[in-house]
């Protein structure tokens, strides 16, 4: 049912028209326009020598061939072959494996690319289940990450390498740029040559992973930029309608190979039901994102003007000529619809607004059709120690809304009645 060619003439196509029909074919599926869900477990070989020469295929080669047969559906099945085709020609990558969430695509990719002994590096602040990954079962392992305080500087990249050197060869560096909830920038393409330079101190060259979460593949392409994995979490803007989870890994067959190889190991795939969902979300990704951008260019206008509002960390505000703005401007395609707001006030006068809010949801998560809000220091960053919180821009006056599809006025309309609750 599925034919997915990853390079060829289909990929000069816009994203737009990938997004709607690439890698399917009605006529392996009694010409239905959609393709259909197969929820079959396993799949049946014709002749006993085939068994043997798919199974070989699958557990010698970096990756199953492209029209391999299906086994068993841990290891593939149509809808995730077809998905995953169609998040590789979006990201600009030659492979792709799709996993039950986002936290699956970024807990095997570490498993995969990280020894016991080996250091790694991260940029902060870090999305709270990547720390807690991190500094819990990953450091359990003999495993040692190291922050880098300033993604945008070299120095600092080299610091953080002093450190990590004197523990191990430095194996992985995983940036997340735009950070959550800061929209903190790091220099993907620096951090690449930084990794580069490396291999003049260490056999192995660190791979680097891009957690892309926040822009998505249609506001930032890390590939294009020196990482080497880009990773996604498909609950949010692809995904666009806050009733599924998943995750993206994209990248080089070389790379994605033995992520996708220990995903099989572990069980954590995606399953037949996601995987369509998620190639019928993906159709209306672009028009979504188009829409979600504007009204969040309205809303930070808004806010920044606010008399009872102290200020905006939204990505299109960055200061002229300043080095984050630089490499906005090289490394991004668009501010996005997710940031940070801090008001004239404390936590009393944050849940007084919230509870006033009749259109936003109160609710964490993001990249949905609907708009969300919530009080950082009291949800998603609960567990955060207060002067970290602080260090991290993160304080009792700030919320973090998430803009969605609905009609800017009513948006802001809401946010100017709640605002008066103090
Ligand atoms: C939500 C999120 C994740 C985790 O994704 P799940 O699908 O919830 O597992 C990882 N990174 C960032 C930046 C996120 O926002």
């Amino acid at each position: 049912m599925t034919r997915t060619p990853t390079q060829g003439p289909e990929s000069e196509l816009h994203p737009d028209t990938l997004a709607v029909g690439f890698g399917y074919d009605p006529e392996g599926a009694y010409g239905a326009v959609k393709p259909p869900i197969v929820l079959s477990s396993a799949f049946a070989y014709p002749s006993a020598q085939a068994a043997k020469d798919v199974h070989r295929a699958y557990f010698d080669g970096p990756a199953p061939e492209r029209d391999a047969p299906f086994i068993y559906a841990r290891l593939d099945h149509p809808n995730l072959k077809l998905l995953q085709a169609r998040l590789a020609v979006l990201d600009g990558a030659e492979d792709a494996a799709a996993f039950a969430s986002g936290m699956a695509a970024i807990s095997a990719t570490m498993l995969a690319h990280l020894k016991p002994g080996q250091s790694m590096l991260h940029t902060t602040p870090l999305y709270g289940g990547t720390h807690g990954l991190l500094y819990g079962p990953i450091s359990g392992l003999g495993i040692k990450p190291v922050p880098i305080v300033d993604g945008l500087s070299e120095a600092s990249v080299a610091k953080a390498a002093e450190t990590a050197l004197e523990h191990g060869p430095i194996a992985l560096i995983h940036v997340e740029s735009p950070a959550n909830p800061t929209a903190g920038i790091a220099d993907i393409a620096m951090i690449a040559r930084f990794a580069d330079a490396l291999t003049k101190r260490q056999e192995i060259r660190p791979v680097i992973s891009v957690d892309n979460t926040f822009l998505g593949s249609l506001l930032q392409k890390p590939l294009e930029h020196g990482a080497d994995l880009c990773i996604t979490s498909l609950t949010k803007y692809a995904g666009g309608h806050s009733d599924l989870l998943g995750g993206a890994l994209t990248g080089s067959l070389e790379r994605v190979g033995p992520v996708r190889m220990l995903r099989t190991l572990l069980g954590t795939h995606m399953d037949p039901f996601t995987s369509w969902l998620l190639l019928r979300s993906l159709e209306t990704f672009p028009l979504r994102n188009a829409r979600a951008n504007a009204n969040a260019v309205a809303i930070a206008a808004f806010l920044r003007d606010h008399p009872k509002v102290e200020g905006v960390t939204y990505l299109g505000f960055l200061a002229e000529g300043s080095p984050a703005r630089a490499v906005y401007e090289r490394q991004c395609g668009g501010a996005g619809s997710t940031f940070s707001f801090r008001i004239k006030g404390g936590e009393r006068e944050a849940f007084a607004m919230l509870d006033r809010l009749k259109v936003f949801r109160m609710a964490v998560s993001l990249g949905g059709t609907e708009s969300l809000i919530c009080h950082s220091a009291t949800t998603t960053h609960y567990l955060v120690p207060p002067d970290i919180r602080r260090e991290v821009g993160v304080d009792d006056s700030s919320l973090r809304i998430s803009v969605g599809i609905e009609h800017p006025d009513d948006l802001i309309a809401d946010l100017d009645q709640a605002l008066k609750a103090f």
